[in-house]
């Protein structure tokens, strides 16, 4: 735990967020993005580390693998609760060295020239939501992870 880090603050509820936790166990918190209080793309999830690592490369064997399942089941919920048509990706980094992963949904009939786990934002029909909104998306997926019956190895 780093007590500047905004995601380190994050998991101990120490700043409020867009939306609901969605998951959580040992290794990894899951949540939706916050863009400070503005509006955000929807469906927009984030997958944090739970412990404060910068990179992909420091996980352990264990948190790999909770972040690899955890990874896996929420692109699925995403697509199925969320309607949408690919999952994009993303470890950037840029802005806080705590790894976190952006799972950014692809919606149907986003035009080619959006594609992209970025561009998909400057798409004038993109669904963008308040907090309401975003509690609406954050119950939807939770309440797939908790019904799905992904087993885990
Ligand atoms: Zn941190």
């Amino acid at each position: 735990m780093s007590e500047d880090c905004f995601i380190c603050n994050k998991h101990q509820g120490s700043i409020d967020t867009a939306g609901i936790k969605i998951y959580e166990n040992d290794f990894v918190y899951v949540g939706h993005i916050d863009r400070g209080g503005g509006p955000s793309y929807l469906g927009h999830i984030m997958i944090d580390l739970k412990r404060h690592a910068a990179s992909l490369g420091d996980m352990t064997p264990d948190e790999a693998g909770a972040f690899g399942q955890i990874m896996a089941r929420v692109s699925k919920a995403v697509k199925e609760t969320q309607g949408a048509e690919h999952i994009y990706a993303l470890v950037s980094g840029n802005s806080v060295p705590h790894l976190h992963m952006h799972i950014v949904p692809r919606y149907p009939k986003t035009p080619a020239e959006y594609w992209g786990p970025n561009e998909v934002y400057d798409w004038p029909n993109a669904p963008f939501g308040m907090n309401e909104e975003i509690v609406k998306v954050c119950e939807q997926v939770k309440r797939f992870l908790e019904e799905d019956s992904y087993v885990s190895s």
